[in-house]
């Protein structure tokens, strides 16, 4: 192989895992990314976003000897915390087998992490603060805001959703690029849960991360599922939570109704001993947009509340997000450029698998110039056509798994289906609900999961709604009939 030089945009999570990975293979990589350094202002970086890192993922990081650094630094997650009205709660295991969990990870740690194993190889180098702005398909050259311009044997674009390279190949440097983009009616916000002793003053101030830490149940990813929307949290290392409220942006309960100061669910619905808390707490609120906020809290969340003692300041002060599917093909300019990672597919965030599908794009590119070496062209014309059907089934589950877990996860014959599925992966070593062929089997492309996933669970769908006790149900001959799909 001769010696190559590769030049990628963007350092977030899949640009800094696939310069380790070139690196590796004694490949050249300068990255180029368009913020500063995450390490020099990590110290005043404050709360942490987390996200939620499974199997495929996890094979990634191994193959690049970060898997046990980053496990150890995670919170593991064995099912899903459902959160009624009432305030009662319900755990529903992610599978029926041991050693099959989820895992919070902080995504700057993450990140960082990354960074600095790329730079124990001599050949990486990152630049921080060079905005790609524009990318010329035929020459191969990247431009960038400070006047540079990159020119290497390739470039790799890892510059998320936004993709500048993507653009560029879009508006003429690729004939007939296919693109779409579709936005969600929901947005979402982050919220925070911070550890026991800082919002409770009955707790002593303590060093230690044990258990007592969280005001929650740690060892979950926690859903309020109400019908349209749905407010989620995931543990983190400091015994915090980050909460993610997925809201619509407008109409009836909506960002747009919360801060015009619309929403109104009087009081009637809030049981005393909560009312008391409310009461103090509309009190102290300012604007009608604040009440407003409070009620919708109270009426949903009720449970929530009294852990958020900054809700105010962070829903007025966090931004709000948009949630969109992209989708576009070729992936490639010849062997000029290459789409990976969200500047490729990005999906909305509800099957947990956007930063994982990524880093898998990173293992199975390595795989690619294993055989075929460093032909830019072949490799990626043979990872587009590889990746891209997987892609497209990654994107259409995570939509659907919005309802399921906003919806759905509070439906009983859901709930029924969720405990006849751990039954079986209790029973049957070799039985995988859709979400355990998604989330714990990195040998399976996300195209089968969702095609055998999905046939399933209209099986089990059906048998569920029959019946009101799933202990009584004859596994192996339900097994049997899943066989035979
Ligand atoms: C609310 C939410 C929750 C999520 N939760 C999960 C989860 O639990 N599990 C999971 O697997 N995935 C999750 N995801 C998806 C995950 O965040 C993305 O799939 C992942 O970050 C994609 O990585 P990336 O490196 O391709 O893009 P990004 O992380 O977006 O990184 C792109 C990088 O490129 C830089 N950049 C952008 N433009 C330029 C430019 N012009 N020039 C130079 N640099 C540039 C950016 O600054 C950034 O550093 C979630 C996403 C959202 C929105």
């Amino acid at each position: 192989m001769s010696k190559q030089k590769v030049s990628i945009i963007g350092a977030g999570l899949s640009g800094s895992l696939l310069s380790i990975y070139l690196a590796k293979r004694g490949i050249e990589c300068d990255i180029y990314e368009a913020r500063g350094d995450m390490r020099e202002s990590e110290m005043s970086a404050g709360r942490s976003i987390n996200l939620a890192l499974s199997n495929r993922g996890i094979a990634a990081l191994k193959e690049v000897g970060l898997d046990d650094y980053m496990l150890s630094q995670a919170v593991p997650m064995y099912g899903r915390m459902i959160h009624n009205f009432d305030g009662t709660t319900k755990l529903l295991p992610y599978s029926g087998r041991s050693g099959e969990f989820i895992n919070s990870v902080s995504r700057s740690g993450l990140n960082i992490a990354l960074m600095n194993e790329a730079e124990k190889y001599a050949g990486v180098k990152f630049l921080f603060n060079e905005k790609c702005v524009d990318f010329d398909c035929k020459s191969g050259e990247a431009k960038f805001e400070s006047g540079k311009i990159a020119k290497g044997d390739t470039v790799i674009a890892t510059d998320g959703a936004g993709s500048v390279i993507r653009s560029a190949m879009m508006n003429g440097g690729v004939p007939r690029f296919n693109y779409s983009q579709t936005w969600l009616e929901h947005g979402y916000k982050e919220l925070h849960i911070p550890p026991k002793e800082i919002s409770d003053f009955k707790f002593q101030i303590s060093d230690s991360k044990s258990d007592d830490s969280f005001q929650m149940e740690k060892n979950a990813l926690h859903i309020w599922a109400r019908g349209s929307f749905m407010m989620i949290a995931l543990p983190n290392f400091d015994g915090s939570f980050t909460c993610t409220l997925f809201l619509a942006h407008k109409g009836e309960n909506s960002f747009e109704s919360i801060s015009s100061g619309n929403f109104s669910r009087r009081l009637t619905q809030i049981n005393a001993d909560r009312k008391n808390y409310f009461d103090l707490s509309a009190k102290s609120a300012k604007s009608a947009a604040e009440i407003s906020l409070l009620e919708f809290f109270e009426t949903n969340f009720a449970d929530a509340i009294p852990l958020m003692p900054t809700l105010v300041e962070d829903f007025f002060t966090n931004p709000t997000g948009n949630l969109g599917t992209i989708k576009c093909f070729p992936w490639n300019a010849g062997g000029k450029s290459l789409l990976i990672g969200d500047s490729a597919h990005a999906v909305v965030p509800f099957y947990g698998q956007g930063m994982n599908a990524s880093f898998e794009d990173c293992r199975i590119l390595n795989e690619l110039i294993e055989h075929r070496g460093t032909d830019w062209e072949t490799v990626f014309d043979e990872f587009t056509l590889l990746r891209k059907p997987n892609a497209d089934a990654i994107a259409q589950m995570a939509e659907e798994n919005f309802f399921e877990m906003r919806d759905a996860v509070a439906d009983p014959v859901f709930q029924k289906k969720r405990e006849l599925e751990t039954r079986l992966e209790q029973t049957f070593p070799d039985y995988f609900s859709k979400y355990s062929m998604v989330t714990f089997r990195e040998d399976l492309p996300y195209a089968v999961a969702k095609e055998k996933g999905n046939a399933q669970d209209k099986l089990l769908m059906e048998i569920c709604a029959k019946i009101d006790d799933v202990s009584k149900l004859d596994l192996n001959e339900v097994i049997k009939k899943i066989k035979k799909i």
